[in-house]
């Protein structure tokens, strides 16, 4: 027999197994030994209170043996001999788009300029210890896109909830964590991402498909609005259709689409810097301890929003237990985030703190048109790197000094390997960026006794929270407005924001292609 049940037990008692069995039995009044296993269906943490509690959605198999897999596996056929479907950049929407081409019969071809994800790690240690940023493999490019060294966080405010089942239950099959599936706040952890990344690409090519790394897109070929293809650096020609899936960092990508005068909008962003802390702060201020340790709660989280002078003020991609990352994507550039390990254990926790930017709010490169809002940032992250030394040692402030506009002479210790460089972010910030911030944090830290303090620091600049650039598509069928055979996809299109609505886009786009293909 079957049985689902609910409880809401303290964390001790949730922490393994043997113990939920127990509370299981004597909930159901069952016998111990009639429960053969016990599969977690729900889980969250209510911090609300003093007393902690997690709140469980059980599973129990009495006298029954349960299923082997706790994800629903999808069959792939072998498209070797299938038509073919071009697909540029190997993040998250382009590895979903290929999976779900190879589900309906096509067969992906995927260009990605960067190499493969075990190469890229090399490229990735070198940014911290020699300061140099290689334009084709760093955290942005390369296989598995920016997600590939990210914390791995999995929530997306879609509320289409088959799509993002059907995205958990693929990373499961392709080796992530089951409890991804049941975690009210699911992520996987830098650490563990390489390795499912891998086996998506083993499973594309043992499907027939192909992969290229290397391979940067550097023109589209057109006539008459249809794209015939896409050339390569190294003189390689691919044909039509082609799923777009080269992220928000590829610059050249938007110069490309505009010098060709393929359509596409400047879009709102938001910029702002990194906030980091001791996370024992971050666990006694949400735990509401005092002086305790958190025992077996996982490290604390916060998530703040407000308005203040008229616009939007939020903290972005919280890292608990993580360490603050150098995510520039070429030379010259200084670019924070966020990453953190699957046991998020380092002793710091951080996420962007960001004011939400309009390109009405940049008169100064309005000139730039639809590129006004990258133009913007690439000047941000020229003048960070600029203040951070010429390096990727990044410029940083306490928190309180930055909210009483007086400078750092020393920083706190950071998980931010290429180290820190105290700098007045108050001054040399753009006003509205300062002014917002500063705003915002008063104001969060209303709410959270605690947060303001000069044991935190703001680490500068956070400008890579969503594409400045939106390459517009027809709803229905998601290929370019203008371009037929060109089909936008993911978060450099404008159509996503994280790992699984770019994965959910990717999806998207290719069911679009499928339909098109057939229309053909
Ligand atoms: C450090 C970090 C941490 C993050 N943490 C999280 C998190 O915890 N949770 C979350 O949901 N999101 C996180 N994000 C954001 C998330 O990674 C992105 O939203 C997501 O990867 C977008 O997916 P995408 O496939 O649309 O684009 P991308 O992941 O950017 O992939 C684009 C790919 O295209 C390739 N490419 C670009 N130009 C070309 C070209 N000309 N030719 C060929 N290939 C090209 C790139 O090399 C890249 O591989 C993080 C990002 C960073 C940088």
């Amino acid at each position: 027999m079957i049985k689902e049940i609910q409880l809401r037990i303290l964390p001790e008692e949730a922490a393994d197994e043997a113990s939920l069995k127990a509370i299981a039995a004597r909930e159901t009044g069952t016998d111990l030994l009639q429960i053969r296993a016990i599969r977690i269906l729900k889980r969250s943490v209510d911090a609300r209170q003093r007393i902690i509690y997690v709140n469980l959605s059980l599973r129990l198999f009495i006298n029954e043996e349960p299923e082997l897999l706790e994800y629903t596996p999808v069959e792939y056929p072998d498209v070797s001999h299938a038509k073919s479907v071009v697909v540029v950049g190997a993040g998250p929407a382009g590895l979903f788009a290929a999976l779900r081409l190879i589900e309906l019969g096509l067969r992906p071809i995927i260009l990605e300029r960067g190499k493969n994800v075990h190469e890229r790690k090399k490229d990735i240690a070198r940014i911290s210890r020699e300061h140099t940023v290689d334009p084709n493999s760093n955290y942005c490019f390369g296989e598995g896109g920016a997600g590939a060294f990210s914390d791995g966080k999995l929530y997306t405010r879609s509320r289409k909830r088959g799509s993002t089942d059907k995205i958990l239950n693929l990373l499961c099959q392709h080796g992530a964590s089951p409890s991804i599936l049941y975690d009210a706040h699911p992520h996987i952890g830098t650490d563990k991402l390489p390795r499912v990344i891998e086996n998506i690409r083993m499973q594309i090519l043992k499907s027939g498909g192909e992969v290229h790394f290397q391979a940067q897109v550097n023109s589209f070929v057109i006539k008459e609005n249809r794209l015939q293809g896409v050339g390569t650096t190294s003189n390689l020609f691919f044909e039509a259709p082609v799923l777009l899936a080269t992220g928000h960092a590829a610059r050249d990508v938007y110069e490309m689409l505009s010098l060709q005068k393929i359509a596409i909008e400047a879009k709102a962003i938001a910029v702002g810097l990194r906030m980091e802390h001791p996370q024992e702060l971050i666990d006694s201020m949400q735990y509401h301890l005092k002086g305790e340790s958190r025992g077996v709660l996982p490290a604390a989280e916060y998530r703040y929003v407000t308005q203040a002078n008229n616009r939007g003020v939020y903290t972005f991609c919280m890292c608990p237990g993580g360490f603050v990352v150098p995510a520039a994507s070429g030379p010259q550039q200084l670019v924070v985030n966020g990453m953190s390990p699957s046991r998020r254990n380092s002793p710091w926790g951080n996420a962007g703190v960001v004011v939400e930017l309009h390109p009405a709010d940049l008169p100064t490169f309005a000139h730039h048109g639809d590129l006004s809002v990258m133009k913007f940032r690439e000047w941000l992250e020229k003048f960070a790197w600029q203040q951070g030394g010429m390096r990727q040692s990044a410029p940083a402030q306490r928190l309180n000094d930055f909210l009483h506009r007086r400078p750092s002479s020393r920083l706190p210790a950071s998980s931010y390997a290429p180290g820190l460089v105290p700098s007045p972010l108050h001054e040399w910030l753009p006003g509205f960026i300062t002014e917002g911030i500063s705003e915002g944090l008063k104001r969060f830290g209303r709410s959270s006794q605690g947060l303001l303090t000069n044991e935190a620091q703001l680490i500068g600049v956070e400008t890579r929270t969503s594409a400045p650039v939106r390459i517009p598509r027809d709803p229905e069928s998601c290929c370019h407005v203008a371009i037929d055979g060109l089909f936008p996809c993911g978060e450099g299109a404008g159509y996503a924001g994280g790992i699984m609505s770019a994965a959910m886009d990717g999806e998207r786009c290719a069911e679009a292609v499928a339909g098109y293909m057939l229309r053909k």
